[in-house]
């Protein structure tokens, strides 16, 4: 019975780079990935771009994990941003920060992140077995048992999870590793999407899909009550709101819809103006257009095809003329520009989710080494630990980071 020191199960951020620091200690390592290639989350993230980190400092990439920050602070620090970057830049691949810190492979093609990835794992003589789906583990004494199908087996003496969370599954992150583990007597902490669209209640945002509204504020609000706010870029779709902006907020939207509250949206479309310059604004344009259609005057104020829509939801007719607007119209019309409202239903399904929160309980690693309390000799790395951060690079971070004091600790304790 052949037997390998560690197995690394599943070949995304997390466990390549298990895998290739566990073979800088160690040799007789395999990584396990159901799919014909490593890395195929990796393909779709930052657009395409793979935006691999952030030149943040450290405790900012604690705070951005929340409650979960903490228990990530040794792994950061393990592996930080700082050292990622060297790492990819001392295999050959230059990279670039861009607004807000976020650091990219200068080819601006996430393919050859990958291609790095794998001109590491070729050196460092690491078995992979592709199209290899784990079914099931036990531990029999020191040893981990690993069904693969068709009756295979294949044996280790660490074994190391990192098979995801179960955000777009066609990538093959489906969950597997949480139930395998949650078999093993493991907790997980219940799923729930992480960075995802919303959708509202308002039909009528098909009317809006596609387009973006940049340097917009908005405010996500309970019971008149703010729970969010911020300023960005937000994407109308056929069924609601998108956009990093909202991607970035919808962490804290969706807790509350979990808990069944009415979350309501307001969108402020001016928020370099306040109420008395906006009111100069209006009152210049409808006087200065004179017999020209409302519709014109706003066309002017928004994008042109949101236009005729806001004046539909405020109710007001864009056939009037401009000079004949009344006093209560441009009211309305100004109270729509600084909070244009909308109720959010739900958020899109987790599988739409672009990060899985929730996952294996971070009572129950120990944070130091990635080490299960509940089984020794195996460790978690990336996104199935409970966590998630908003978009920025610090969620394939947390995956590098973690894999890395993950591989490093399993092989360190190999006998
Ligand atoms: C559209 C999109 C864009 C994103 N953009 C960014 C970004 O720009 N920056 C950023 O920081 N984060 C981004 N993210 C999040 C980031 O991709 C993830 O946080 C990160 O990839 C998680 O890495 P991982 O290795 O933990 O898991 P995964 O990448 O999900 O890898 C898990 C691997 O395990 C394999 N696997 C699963 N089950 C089994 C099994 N039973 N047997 C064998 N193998 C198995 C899977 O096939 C997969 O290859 C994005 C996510 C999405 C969906």
């Amino acid at each position: 019975m052949y037997t390998y020191n560690i197995a690394v199960i599943g070949g995304g951020a997390a466990g390549v780079i298990a895998a290739i620091r566990a073979s800088e200690f160690n040799k007789n390592i395999i990584l396990i990935e159901k799919n014909a290639s490593i890395g195929v989350k990796i393909l779709l993230t930052g657009a395409g771009r793979c935006n691999i980190t952030n030149i943040a400092d450290i405790e900012t990439f604690v705070e951005k994990f929340r409650n979960q920050g903490k228990f990530l602070r040794t792994a950061f620090h393990r592996f930080s941003n700082q050292a990622l970057m060297d790492f990819f830049e001392s295999k050959g691949l230059k990279l670039k920060s861009e607004r807000q810190g976020r650091v990219f492979p200068s080819t601006d093609n996430a393919r050859s992140v990958i291609e790095t990835l794998q001109k590491c794992l070729k050196e460092s003589e690491i078995d992979i077995l592709y199209n290899s789906t784990l079914l099931n583990i036990i531990k029999k004494d020191d040893l981990f048992e690993m069904a693969l199908p068709n009756s295979e087996k294949v044996y280790a003496k660490k074994v190391i999870f990192a098979t995801g969370g179960v955000s777009y599954p066609e990538t093959g992150s489906t969950g597997d590793g949480l139930r395998i583990a949650n078999r093993l007597g493991h907790a997980i902490i219940p799923l729930k999407a992480a960075l995802v669209p919303l959708r509202t209640k308002e039909a009528w945002v098909n009317d809006l899909k596609g387009i973006a509204l940049e340097n917009i504020r908005i405010v996500f609000l309970i019971d008149g009550k703010k729970i969010t706010s911020d300023v960005g870029e937000l994407m109308f779709t056929h069924f609601g709101v998108s956009g990093p902006l909202v991607l970035d907020l919808s962490g804290k939207v969706v807790e509350f819809l979990s808990k069944k509250k009415e979350v309501k949206l307001i969108i402020d479309l001016k928020p370099g103006l306040d109420t008395a310059k906006l009111e100069i604004r209006l009152l210049r344009d409808v006087e200065s257009m004179g017999t020209a259609k409302l519709l014109t005057v706003m066309e002017g104020l928004l994008p042109k095809r949101m236009a005729r829509v806001f004046l539909r939801v405020a109710n007001v007719n864009p056939d009037r003329e401009a000079n004949q607007v009344t006093r209560n119209e441009r009211h309305i019309i100004m109270r729509m520009l600084k909070a244009f409202p909308l109720t959010i239903e739900a958020p899109l399904s987790m599988k739409h989710g672009m990060v899985t929160n929730g996952g294996i309980s971070t009572e129950e690693i120990n944070p130091r080494t990635m080490e299960s309390k509940v089984i020794s000799g195996l460790y978690f790395a990336g996104e199935i630990i409970d966590g998630a951060a908003p978009s920025g690079g610090y969620n394939l971070q947390q995956a590098f980071s973690t894999g890395f004091l993950a591989g490093e600790e399993a092989a360190k304790c190999v006998r």
